[in-house]
């Protein structure tokens, strides 16, 4: 019961600020429970929740088989060929596409399971002529050079609709720039793939500034779950 007070304290919270922090429309928010076990998740989804994020395939797919159909789940880690199969199978969208070899895995998957699979595609926000360093998701993505000729192959595949970007703000630097970079290559790909406007970017701890660029979905876990 102490547990549900507290998720239910700071899922409301983290509302407030959302709503202050945007205009019409309401991005959609998703709660990443990785690491966090399924009673949480069950929690969540009694107050109301509907979307969660996890990165690893295995917890994905069991947390997702916890809770009722109409709970909506996104992947959000890094992307393993042998896992796809199972990937495609739980997730709902995928935000982590950055590979063109995964990418016609999954189409086919997806169509032999009569579906589409939603992709955002991963692209790496830092600064180009700076080595990439650091943090595992920061480097995850496809060059913002290569967007266009990346995208351009995905429409190709009948299995994979591509519905946005996706983005990692900068460890210890100022996001703002990162994301305001991101919004730019948004519009990018909207040129190649009409439609394709989701903007999926903020963790807690820059989400705020995120939304101030456009994010249409964000990724929250600490600050809703508590420290892993
Ligand atoms: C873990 C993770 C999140 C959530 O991070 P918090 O800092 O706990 O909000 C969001 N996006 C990705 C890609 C992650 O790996």
């Amino acid at each position: 019961m102490e547990r549900r007070l507290e998720i239910a304290h700071q899922l409301a919270r983290v509302k407030a600020e959302i709503d202050l922090a945007t205009h019409f429309p309401a991005p959609q928010l998703i709660v990443v429970t990785k690491t966090f076990p399924l009673s949480d998740v069950e929690i969540l989804y009694e107050l109301g929740q509907r979307d969660f994020g996890e990165n690893r395939d295995q917890e994905g797919s069991l947390k997702s088989q916890g809770v009722p159909e109409d709970s909506i789940w996104h992947f959000q880690g890094a992307i393993q060929s042998n896992k796809i199969k199972s990937i495609v199978k739980w997730s709902d969208y995928i935000h982590s596409l950055d590979d063109l070899g995964h990418a016609r895995k999954i189409s086919e998957v997806a169509l032999g399971l009569s579906k589409r699979q939603k992709c955002f595609i991963q692209i790496n926000l830092d600064a180009p002529q700076i080595p990439s360093s650091g943090s595992e998701g920061a480097r995850s993505g496809i060059k913002q050079s290569e967007l266009e000729s990346f995208a351009t192959e995905l429409k190709k595949l009948a299995g994979i609709e591509v519905v946005g970007v996706m983005g990692v703000g900068p460890l210890g630097k100022d996001p703002a720039p990162a994301f305001a970079l991101l919004k730019t290559l948004s519009i990018k790909l909207q040129g190649v793939i009409p439609g394709a406007e989701f903007i999926s970017a903020g963790m807690s701890g820059d989400y705020k500034i995120a939304l101030q660029h456009g994010a249409t979905h964000i990724r929250l876990g600490s600050s809703i779950l508590g420290s892993r």
